[in-house]
């Protein structure tokens, strides 16, 4: 796949910036993710087109070419379908269901995309470039990370965070496939504390 490495890095983790943003540790994984729990509420990191674009930067997505400034809101709408159907398609995938491609190939087939050639000395960088004349289009890179994650990926390893109440998914690129958490910080040391609760309740009964 040309056009990046679609597991985007979190880029020097030393910024603590909103690290949750990296733990799916696959484009498309990450995508979902912008649907989680903050203070224990269901929420939608995606509020604005703005937040879209912001999103996609974060990943090490290039900014789509626009000709033309797109129509407000409708870059955040055809985001959150784009999520819904991502989803919809992991879940049935993992349920062993019919998976419903309809709506991704509507994405898919709207993309259009060019290589560019770049940089001065050698090697030369190889860029994909995207246009974004359209919200569903400018999407295109996020709808390719999903289907090459759909594809290519295995989806048994794309997984829910064990941690009670947390909806984050991740795709677990550890060796033994033990990956249990979104992050040991988070609730991996959560559920520490509450089975270390538990056992001593436990005991002093
Ligand atoms: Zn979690």
């Amino acid at each position: 796949m040309i056009g990046g490495d679609v597991r985007a890095k979190a880029k020097g983790n030393d910024s603590g910036k909103d690290s949750l943003d990296f733990v799916g540790d696959h484009v498309a994984v990450n995508f979902l993710n912008t649907r989680r729990m903050l203070d224990g509420v269901p929420t939608d990191t995606l509020q604005s087109d703005e937040d879209v674009i912001g999103w996609m930067r974060k990943m090490d997505m290039r900014p789509p070419l626009v000709r033309k400034p797109l129509r407000p809101e409708t870059l955040l709408r055809a985001a959150r379908t784009l999520r819904a159907l991502a989803l919809r398609a992991v879940e049935q995938i993992k349920g062993g269901k019919h998976v419903q491609l309809e709506g991704l190939n509507i994405f898919l087939a709207d993309a259009i995309s060019y290589l560019q050639l770049g940089g001065r000395g050698r090697p030369l960088e190889l860029q994909r470039v995207y246009l974004g004349r359209n919200a569903r289009q400018y999407l295109a890179p996020v709808a390719e990370a999903i289907a090459d994650l759909l594809a290519n990926g295995d989806i048994d390893l794309v997984r829910h965070c064990e941690g009670k109440n947390c909806i984050l998914w991740f795709y677990d690129r550890t060796k033994a496939h033990r990956r249990r958490w979104c992050t040991a910080e988070e609730c991996g040391t959560r559920a520490r504390v509450a089975a270390f609760r538990a056992r001593r309740a436990a005991a002093a009964k």
